[in-house]
């Protein structure tokens, strides 16, 4: 359900592809400062849509710019008014005496509001601290000629105020203690979940009370509802949204995506929730449109009753390439569950393939910007996903930013055992990830059956692994057949070797950065990945071990100089990949006993051996060559920006992109031109 969530992904992704030489001369990289990076995204085949399309791109990018204030004023009610007050400060750089030390403090912190649309750290959710104190900013303003109102002193400054986003701790009341403002000053807990529980909706399509408000108190003391839509709450903001999906109307592929825009529109000109509804089914029934959007109040982690959407918007279209590829692997979905090293009996007599929709993202906007999903699995409600299914996409071209942005930055020249491992890699490693993600999502998960009687949670806490890892095996094992060159998925029967590699490195090593010291995994598809390395590695030859960790000295230590001590490090080394492929084909095997039996006793055994414990020492040295490589964990975009041509009548004549705009100058723009809200909403 919901957003696939970014930061973990996003960190996932990045490990998965760490470095590669830079190929062409986009620039990715943009800015990098805390534990923040910028990167920026190209939007392959735009110029390929025809001028219908691409002017329909631009209305809907433009809606979805229009929606930026009302995530910050979500975030919490003093946002707006801090970022206008820095933004003023910054533009008036000339008036302020300061070293460059203190300017530098301050524009980092402008930065990472910014970045975090808002005061808290987008993630973690805890305010972050200023470098720079109060005296100097109060100080700075005044040089500079900037007002501001005094009550947004403490809220940046005292550690106490505000200092969680979102709390999820217990036994405190959630909603006085959450800085967010999807509740009025004063409003508890107790009273919001009073109003949510008198409101309920229980009826077979209910409506979803409080996605679209917020709760306050009248003057009476009772709780009330303010309504987001045109002419409520938020309504300056959704008037200019509402204008731009007006325009969009006109350039509609065809009537479905005509009936999607025209009821996201009556959904914020009247706030209706059951317009809400009409709009999520016309939007699951609009599959053959090439353009589609996201644009409302959506995902309700912030909420720290999670019940009110936070704004977001996305604007993409489908990538042909790619979702030709996943098409090509669906129609061969009866080959591979035929010839998979799982017993017949566990086999599927026919089977289907899914085609999963790849696509480019055109913008991203409020909560998907800077840092964003790259996935989307929506609706949310689940009667619509029952009823009338739900939309799952990956995002091709943000992940292909991830990717060569983690070019050249250490990772695999850190990790990697050779020079060889490292070249074949880079040629081939994106290659193999896309299609093992291919595999493991059109035909691994639907591969395979339940003997008659197991029921689906027969594996109850290990599911989820042993599902993981089933899907997972499946794509290695068929990555590494010669079927995939004969289809022309790959170029040739060497290039399966770098996703061999790449997955074992992963799952034995190199994954473990993403956990503490001390910690055991927890996250399924860790465990999964941790699993299929850790079974392979203790299932070796022990004569001919087909791979192996070795702990050797780097490639720089001079055995000549004897004053010197060798560095000795751990790294993965496959001698044969065939004989590893073999290997993922018994566990394969296995793991669909497991399945197809509801074998809950081998699942839970096998999960506690391989998966969940992480072997110390070498954690902490991971984790020390990793902090060396100094990478950001938290990755953002900047936007394309859309140039329009117009001819006499008004009319749109052509939209190029422009990819030079640099991260401050966006937000400076976006605030510039898009903000419409009040400082108090
Ligand atoms: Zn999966």
């Amino acid at each position: 359900m919901s957003n696939y969530k970014l930061p973990i992904l996003l960190f996932g992704a990045a490990l998965l592809f760490a470095c590669q030489p830079k190929q062409s001369a986009f620039q990715y990289n943009v800015d990098k400062f805390y534990d923040l990076e910028l990167l920026r995204y190209d939007v392959p085949e735009f110029d390929s849509l025809s001028l219908q399309q691409k002017s329909l791109v631009y209305c809907l990018s433009e809606a979805a710019l229009w929606g930026r204030d009302i995530l910050y004023d979500q975030n919490g009610r003093y946002n707006l008014r801090i970022r206008r007050a820095l933004e003023a400060l910054y533009l008036n750089k000339d008036k302020v005496q300061c070293t460059d030390q203190e300017w530098s403090a301050f524009e980092k912190y402008l930065k990472r509001v910014w970045f975090s649309n808002g005061i808290h750290h987008h993630y973690s959710e805890d305010k972050f601290p200023p470098e720079f104190t109060q005296e100097w900013f109060v100080e700075a303003c005044a040089q500079a000629g900037v007002e501001y109102d005094p009550a947004i002193l403490p809220v940046i400054f005292d550690p106490a105020v505000m200092s969680k986003r979102t709390t999820a701790q217990d036994g405190v009341d959630l909603v006085l203690n959450s800085a967010g403002n999807y509740y009025g000053e004063g409003v508890t807990q107790a009273e919001a979940e009073a109003w949510y529980a008198a409101h309920k909706d229980d009826s077979a399509e209910p409506l979803w009370i409080g996605l679209n408000s917020q709760l306050v108190k009248n003057e009476k003391g009772e709780i009330v509802e303010r309504v987001y839509k045109v002419g409520g709450l938020y309504g300056e903001a959704l008037e200019h949204v509402v204008y731009w999906l007006k325009e969009a109307l006109q350039y509609a592929e065809n009537d479905a995506q005509k009936l999607v825009i025209e009821k996201m529109i009556e959904f914020n000109e009247t706030g209706d929730l059951k317009t809400f509804n009409e709009y999520c089914i016309a939007w699951v029934k609009d599959l053959d449109s090439r353009v589609d959007y996201v644009n409302g109040f959506t995902e309700t982690y912030t909420d720290p009753l999670g019940i009110t959407g936070t704004w977001e918007s996305m604007v993409n279209f489908k990538d042909l390439k790619a979702t030709k590829r996943t098409q090509l692997i669906s129609k061969n979905a009866q080959w591979f569950e035929d010839h998979s090293t799982t017993d017949p009996k566990y086999k599927k007599e026919e089977v289907k393939g899914v085609t999963a929709k790849v696509i480019t993202a055109a913008i991203l906007a409020g909560d998907c910007y800077p840092a964003t999903p790259i996935g989307i699995n929506l609706p949310n409600a689940s009667w619509i996903r029952k009823e009338y299914g739900s939309k799952s996409v990956t995002i091709d071209n943000l992940t292909h930013a991830y990717n060569e942005a983690a070019k050249g930055n250490g990772f695999n020249e850190e990790f990697m055992i050779n020079d060889d491992v490292r070249a074949r890699y880079n040629k081939y490693g994106a290659l193999c990830g896309d299609l093992h993600t291919d595999l493991h999502e059109c035909v691994g998960h639907g591969s395979g059956k339940l003997l008659p009687g197991v029921s689906k949670g027969a594996l109850k806490e290990h599911a989820s692994t042993i599902e993981e890892a089933r899907a997972d095996l499946f794509g290695l094992y068929f990555l590494g057949d010669p079927k995939l060159v004969e289809l022309g998925l790959l170029p040739n029967e060497e290039a399966y070797k770098a996703g061999y590699y790449q997955q074992m490195m992963n799952g034995a090593m190199t994954q473990l950065v993403r956990i503490e010291p001390g910690k055991d995994i927890e996250e399924a598809h860790m465990r999964n990945r941790q699993l299929i390395a850790n079974w392979v590695l203790a299932h070796v030859d022990s004569a001919h071990p087909e791979v192996r960790i070795v702990y050797e000295p780097v490639p720089t230590c001079n055995p000549n100089h004897d004053d010197v001590p060798c560095e000795y490090k751990h790294f993965l080394e496959i001698r044969d990949y065939q004989g590893l492929r073999r290997l993922y084909g018994e566990l394969l095997a296995e793991i669909q006993r497991i399945t197809s039996e509801g074998d809950y006793a081998a699942a839970k055994e096998m999960v506690e051996t391989y998966a969940v414990k992480v072997d110390q020492e070498l954690h902490q040295e991971i984790l020390a060559r990793y902090k060396k490589l100094n990478l950001a964990p938290y990755k953002g975009f900047v936007n394309p920006v859309y140039k329009v041509k117009r001819n006499a009548n008004g009319e749109i004549t052509d939209v190029k992109l422009d990819f030079t705009e640099s991260y401050i100058d966006q937000h400076l723009r976006y605030s510039r031109d898009y903000s419409p809200l009040p400082d108090v909403n």
